[in-house]
C-alpha cells in the first residue's frame, strides 16, 4: 500500500474568498485503497477542500490531478463526477419526496445510457435497462443496509438512514474516490457504529475514501492516514495515533 502512486495529489490549493484565504497552499497526497481522514477546528477550511476536489470552487490557485494525470481543477462538477469523484455533503441533500431506490437510480442514470428513442418508444433495450438499473440500485441498497427500506420515501427515513442513503447515492456513481463530509454528524452511537462499518466495507471493495469527521474515535477506527487543517493550512499529517498526540493538533483544538 504505501509504495503505491497517489491516487488523488493536490498541490498547493488555494481557496480566496474575499479577503480571506480559506485554503492557504493546501498539498494533499492520498494513497489507493485507503481512507484518509481530513480534520481540524471549525472554519479550518474542510468542507472548502470537498467543494475545491469535486469542482464547486474553482481553486484560486494549485493543481487537483487524479490517478497521476487527470486534472480535475477546472473542470464542472459533473465531469469530475463521471471521471469517478463521488461525495455527500455536510447537510444531507437527498429528493425528499422521492424514494429510497429512486434515490439510488438517480445516481445510477448515467451508467445506462439508453438513445431518446429507447426512452420514448419503450424498445426492449430500454426495458431491459431499467431492470438491470434496478437491480444494482437493489444491489446498492442492500450493500448500505437499507434494502427493506427500499420504497419509503427519503423524507421518512430516520436520519441516521438517509445518511446511509446519501452514500448509496454516491456509491451508484461507481466512484474511485469517495468524499464523506461529516457523515457521522447528529447521529446516535449504534447509527455510527453502523456507518463505520460500511465506511469499512467501501474501502476493502477498493473505493478510496477521503472522510472529514468530528468524531475522534470515528476518524481513529477508520482512518489509514490523517492530515489536520487550521485555517487554512496543513498543520499535520500521518498515523491517526501520531495525530492524536501531536501537540500543533492539540493546541488548535484546544483553541478553537
Ligand atoms: P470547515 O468545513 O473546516 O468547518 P469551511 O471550509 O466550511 O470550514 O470554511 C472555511 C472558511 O472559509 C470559513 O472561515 C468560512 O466562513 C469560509 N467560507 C467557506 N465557504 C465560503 C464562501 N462560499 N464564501 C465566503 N467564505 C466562505
Ligand atoms: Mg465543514
Amino acid at each position: 500500500r504505501s509504495g503505491a502512486d497517489p491516487l488523488l495529489r493536490v498541490e498547493g490549493a488555494v481557496m480566496q474568498f474575499g479577503g480571506l484565504k480559506a485554503l492557504a497552499g493546501v498539498d494533499l497526497s492520498v494513497r489507493p485503497g485507503t481512507i484518509h481522514g481530513l480534520i481540524g477546528p471549525n472554519g479550518s477550511g474542510k468542507s472548502t477542500m470537498m467543494n475545491v476536489l469535486t469542482g464547486i470552487y474553482r481553486p484560486t490557485e494549485g493543481a487537483v490531478v487524479l490517478a497521476g494525470s487527470n486534472r480535475l481543477d477546472g473542470r464542472t462538477p459533473s465531469e469530475i463526477a463521471l471521471a469517478g469523484v463521488a461525495r455527500t455533503f455536510q447537510n444531507v441533500q437527498l429528493f425528499r419526496e422521492m424514494t429510497a431506490l429512486e434515490n439510488v437510480l438517480v445516481g445510477l442514470h448515467h451508467a445506462f445510457r439508453g438513445t431518446l428513442f429507447d426512452a420514448i418508444l419503450g424498445t426492449p433495450r430500454r426495458r431491459r435497462e431499467e431492470r438491470e438499473a434496478r437491480a444494482r440500485a437493489m444491489a446498492i441498497l442492500d450493500f448500505v443496509g437499507l434494502s427493506n427500506l427500499a420504497q419509503v420515501e427519503a423524507r421518512n427515513l430516520p436520519y441516521g438512514k438517509q445518511r446511509l442513503l446519501e452514500i448509496g447515492r454516491a456509491l451508484a456513481l461507481d466512484p474511485v474516490l469517495l468524499l464523506l463530509d461529516e457523515p457521522a454528524a447528529g447521529l446516535t452511537a449504534p447509527d455510527i457504529a453502523e456507518l463505520t462499518a460500511i465506511i469499512r466495507k467501501i474501502r476493502d471493495a477498493g473505493i478510496t475514501v477521503i472522510l472529514i469527521e468530528h468524531h475522534m474515535d470515528v476518524v481513529m477506527g477508520l482512518c489509514d492516514r490523517v492530515s489536520v487543517l487550521d485555517f487554512g493550512h496543513k498543520i499535520a499529517e500521518g498515523g491517526a495515533r501520531e495525530i492524536q498526540a501531536d501537540p500543533k493538533v492539540i493546541e488548535a483544538y484546544l483553541g478553537s
